[in-house]
């Protein structure tokens, strides 16, 4: 027997008792006569004493050789402790050390495996393994698998069955690149990485399965963001015979069974927005709305002067920022620079300040009167003490940037607290985008996603206006769930595929399977993916979720503790017969 109990486990009541621990040295204080050791493992620290009256001598010099991060097992009896430590539940007690073995030896790490380490992100994640055994790590994991084990809780109760979907398959778009995998046996031939389980849940559906679910990993190959992950784990989901309200419901209710278990907080029914509405009052279709500054569309009271850079814009709107009005010149420039910076991209801003007497001083004065700005500020909703922040251009682009704006502003001015939940439905996604480089329409979701039977005439004239029956989960911010009713009949995908450019053998040859699967009977269908990720990030109070992963990758998709993706030897790249043209 290794142990006898954990490093967290032993407390007052426990005195007297003989007891065996194993776990990692933490630190050493050698007073010479006395040496105190704090005992490591997952469940907590317990303090040992080395005492040259009490403990074998022997056992004192060999003390004296540990450091730190040695895995060592004791033996020895639990005393009270004389100073004790009120931080840590077992700070009443000690152990007065008999036997000790050093199980194994540890060069001294890169960085303290303490709370606070002294070690850089980068370092950390060359040594994974270690920083796993720091609290922060250690505790995100531990959360994760609670949610993972409260979503299943539920689901099951649902009457959900997880069912594994392969990993190595033909590819499924969801508007990403695959990772692909060269098959050996099929010469010339690739496997894709699932980008989602998309097309084997539908076939589940058809297959009667009727409630699926799987906490299952999705692999994108997409140009990297700060913090995303190449691999990354979905709560991924289908159910038949239902409508989108079925499905709003269930995970409504998920997701409120998940706060309310983990957070304690009881939340009322999700409010819901269009798309539309939320691109309109936000500029953006996952808006966080813990807090107001909405979008104040102002083309109607502001084109009618002399001011060129609005007149010629499709979009001027502007947002009102709480107490701004106070804001020195310098700090409004600042401002300015912020949302010029290119990863922000506006070319100017115009501001109002919205006095506490009731008048207004805007950078455009020369244009605008004080009944203009009144109007302005009536528009977005501005009161005295206010900042009116005022961006113009094309739409698209002009949501875009204020709405970051917007964000930033809300972070500087603490309005996004990580205790508060705000859960919104976004519904009626267009069905199609434009793409400009490849001057095509797109599938906004995906391909399988069923178009409103009431907007499908449109798919002629007008395809851009055609609305989806598709939905996103958002919380605080964060799109931590996107899905649809599906296409359950072979002429309307057939439809689909060939409005999203595929001739009718390109459709064949990819997705062959699944229509062939619509002509035996496909019940109706619908389902969702939530990003399990980021959900137990927010869940955690985080906003990166790479504490809660095991192994992440770094931002260049990079493993820099295995060292991958690395290159693979002569003989492999024989055996699939690959040839490498590199320079
Ligand atoms: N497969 C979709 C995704 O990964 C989710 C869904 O439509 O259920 O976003």
């Amino acid at each position: 027997m290794y142990r006898s109990h954990s490093c967290g486990q032993l407390r007052a009541s426990d005195i007297n008792k003989e007891v065996t621990l194993a776990g990692w040295v933490q630190k050493t204080r050698d007073k010479g006569f006395m040496i105190w050791v704090d005992l490591r493992d997952r469940y907590g620290i317990t303090q040992l004493i080395f005492d040259e009256e009490r403990t074998p001598a022997a056992v004192v010099e060999k003390a004296k050789t540990l450091g730190r991060e040695f895995v060592i097992q004791i033996k020895g009896t639990v005393i009270e402790r004389e100073s004790k430590n009120k931080n840590i539940p077992t700070g009443a007690i000690e152990i007065l050390v008999s036997e000790l073995t050093t199980l194994n030896e540890s060069i001294i790490p890169p960085f303290t495996i303490e709370d606070e380490t002294d070690g850089g992100e980068d370092i950390r994640m060359k040594y994974r393994y270690l920083d796993i055994r720091r609290n922060p790590v250690k505790n995100s994991l531990m959360f994760r698998h609670q949610v993972a084990m409260q979503v299943r809780n539920y689901l099951s109760q649902e009457g959900f069955i997880e069912v594994e979907t392969p990993y190595l398959i033909k590819s499924t778009p969801e508007g990403a690149r695959d990772f692909v995998v060269p098959s050996r046996m099929n010469e010339g031939q690739f496997y894709a990485l699932p980008q989602s389980p998309q097309t084997f849940k539908q076939l589940l559906m058809v297959g009667g399965m009727d409630k699926y679910f799987q906490i299952v990993k999705c692999f994108r190959d997409e140009d990297l963001r700060a913090d995303r992950q190449p691999e990354f784990t979905q709560i991924d989901c289908e159910m038949a015979f239902v409508e989108q309200e079925d499905i709003l419901a269930i995970f409504e209710g998920l997701t409120r069974h998940l706060i309310k278990d983990i957070k304690g907080v009881e939340l009322s029914d999700f409010p819901r927005m269009t798309y539309d509405e939320a691109m309109r009052t936000y500029g953006n279709d996952k808006p966080d709305i813990r807090f107001g500054m909405k979008f104040g569309e102002l083309n109607k009271v502001a084109q009618h002067k002399e001011f060129k850079v609005f007149n010629d814009a499709e979009l001027v709107v502007g947002i009102a920022v709480p107490g701004g009005a106070s804001y020195t010149r310098k700090e409004i420039d600042k401002l300015v620079d912020w949302v010029k910076r290119p990863q922000v991209g506006a070319l100017g801003m115009v501001y109002v300040k919205c006095n506490e007497d009731g008048t207004y001083k805007s950078s455009v004065d020369k244009f605008y009167d004080q009944e203009d700005l009144a109007t302005w500020a009536s528009t977005t909703d501005a009161k005295p003490g206010d900042l009116i922040c005022v961006l113009s251009g094309k739409t698209h682009k002009v949501r875009a940037q204020l709405s970051a704006l917007r964000m930033e502003l809300a972070e500087r001015l603490g309005l996004r607290n990580p205790e508060e939940f705000a859960p919104l439905w976004v519904v009626d996604f267009p069905l199609l985008e434009w793409d400009e480089d490849t001057a095509r329409y797109h599938a906004m979701h995906h391909p399988f996603t069923s178009p409103k039977p009431e907007d499908i005439p449109l798919l002629d004239t007008k395809p851009g206006d055609v609305r989806a029956n598709a939905y996103d989960l958002v919380l605080n911010g964060n799109e931590i769930g996107g899905g649809s009713i599906r296409i359950h009949d072979k002429e309307t995908q057939a439809l689909m595929f060939d409005h999203l450019g595929f001739t009718p053998e390109e459709a064949k040859a990819q997705f062959g399977f699944l229509m062939d699967a619509f002509q035996y009977g496909a019940p109706p269908h619908g389902g969702i993916a939530f990003g399990f990720d980021r959900l137990v990030a927010i869940l955690g109070g985080q906003e990166t979720i790479r504490d809660f992963i095991a192994f992440p990758k770094n931002n260049s998709g990079r493993d820099v503790m295995i060292d991958a993706p690395a290159h693979i030897d002569q003989q492999q790249l024989k055996e699939l017969n690959i040839k490498l043209n590199l320079q």
